[in-house]
């Protein structure tokens, strides 16, 4: 294929000639089905790629994750656009045995005058940050990932062991170390519950970076799991019986002169009012929600009771059946409003990071907006309720399939219109081809299909 896939290209040609060997940069974007796409051009053509970007094609956005472009969508054979590169995202990964170093550039989708597009994802996440600002409030925020790393050899270690950890060295630190240079800003990087299953946090950031920070952590550890020969999944259910692999989004908000917002230890749980009523918003729209943040058929092997993952619409203190959990990580500086964050587990790896937190974002601001009252506390296993004392609490079962989270979605207006109509239309053609395979597959064969590609 062209570099400009009919006519979009740099447009200029190589100023690095001479014979000197040309390094590539990746300039990216990550789509609806959470994959993360581009070109490449020589690196030191900056003047031409920083500025013009490069050519792209709307009907990419169409792609499901089996390369089928779903139908409808508004554009078929037509149109043009640009990922333009937001520079403040260029990294380089240092070249290792085997492979050259890695130049990335995460873009912005244009229009051909530099317009955003309608449907750039980035810019979907960039105006619900807008309008949050607007509320007098900014996010602090970031994704825990957890993923499944294997050799095809060894048989798995104990959960949470030193030898699960030192079976997968010097892969482990190498990567802690890559992903500092990429400015992930990792923290802690441990072997979790599940068979082969590993994770890795990193510090909470305030805006955009939090998502463009996820798509670049998943990035770099596959480009580093390929590098040493493992096999590497971020899919939520890898194996029909294996422990599901979540992506816990943590996050803080904060008023604009930057102090915490969130924390008021007169009140339950330590939640303030406004952050009762953010949460409440997240909660009513929650399995519209799952659409966006769990959009995979094999998300809803993942969010099954008692698994820890998300079965459950409720708000709970340190519970992790609770699908939003209040964390209280430990003060810095002894400041316990600073520590104090929220995490919601609903969101798996098939979900494209800036919807789902720009989602997030617009729940919880619908929440303050309707001055909702702060929900009350589930703190032990919400499946062990009576129906009763769920419904007392407001606790509801999160959708069961993609099909249903689909009906959920259609079924909030006010989600719904979060959404440019090019985007929601390609959204629900690209997840009702998905739906379907869950239909036409036993588990065992869609487990594999998405662990193949996520
Ligand atoms: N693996 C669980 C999930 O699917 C999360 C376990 C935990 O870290 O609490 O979300
Ligand atoms: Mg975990």
């Amino acid at each position: 294929m062209s570099t400009g896939g009919g006519g979009g290209g740099g447009g200029g040609s190589s100023s690095g000639g001479g014979g000197t060997p040309a390094s590539l940069v990746q300039l990216l974007t990550t789509d609806l089905v959470a994959i993360t796409r581009g070109r490449s051009m020589a690196s030191d053509d900056e003047t031409i790629w920083g500025k013009q970007g490069v050519g792209w094609v709307p009907a990419n956005m169409a792609l499901d994750p089996f390369n089928a472009i779903a139908t409808p969508n508004p554009w078929g054979s037509s149109g043009d656009l640009r990922l333009m590169p937001d520079m403040s995202t260029d990294l380089t990964i240092p070249e290792i045995p085997n492979r050259p170093g890695l130049h990335i550039v995460l873009c912005d989708l244009t229009e051909l005058d530099g317009t955003a597009w309608s449907c750039c994802p980035r810019e979907f996440l960039r105006t619900a940050l807008a309008d949050l600002n607007q509320a007098g409030l900014r996010m602090l925020a970031t994704f825990e990932h957890e993923f499944t790393l294997m050799d095809g050899k060894a048989a798995p270690a104990p959960a949470f062991s030193l030898v699960a950890h030192r079976r997968r060295e010097p892969f482990l630190s190498l990567l802690y170390a890559m992903l500092r240079v990429a400015r992930v800003e990792p923290e802690t990087i441990l072997p979790e519950f599940g068979a082969h299953q590993y994770e890795v946090s990193s510090s909470a950031v305030r805006g955009l970076p939090a998502a463009d920070r996820a798509v670049i952590l998943r990035e770099v550890t596959r480009e580093m799991a390929d590098a040493y020969g493992y096999s590497v999944s971020f899919s939520p259910k890898p194996t029909p019986d294996g422990a599901g692999n979540g992506v816990h989004i943590h996050f803080s908000l904060r008023d604009a002169a930057n102090q915490p917002t969130m924390y008021d230890p007169a009140r339950p749980g330590g939640l303030s009012e406004a952050a009762g009523a953010f949460a409440a918003g997240i909660l009513r729209h929650m399995p519209a929600l799952c659409a966006i943040a769990a959009p995979s058929p094999v998300s809803y092997l993942r969010l099954v009771p008692q698994s820890w993952s998300a079965a459950y619409a409720c708000l709970g203190e340190r519970n992790r059946e609770a699908a939003l959990r209040i964390c209280n990580a430990p003060a810095s500086a002894g400041d316990d409003a600073r520590g104090y964050n929220l995490e919601y587990r609903v969101t798996d790896a098939t979900a494209n990071p800036y919807l789902a937190l720009g989602a997030l974002i617009r729940a919880g601001l619908a929440g303050l907006r309707d001055r909702l009252p702060t929900p009350p506390l589930v703190n032990g296993d919400p499946a062990a309720l009576s129906e009763q004392e769920r419904t007392r609490l407001g606790v509801t079962r999160l959708p069961t399939s993609l099909a249903a989270s689909l009906q959920a979605l259609a079924a909030d207006t006010e989600v719904r219109g979060w959404f440019p109509a090019p985007m929601l239309q390609t959204m629900l053609s690209v997840k009702a081809r998905e739906a379907a395979l869950a239909g036409s597959l036993t588990a065992e064969e869609l487990c594999r299909r998405y662990a193949a590609v996520y």
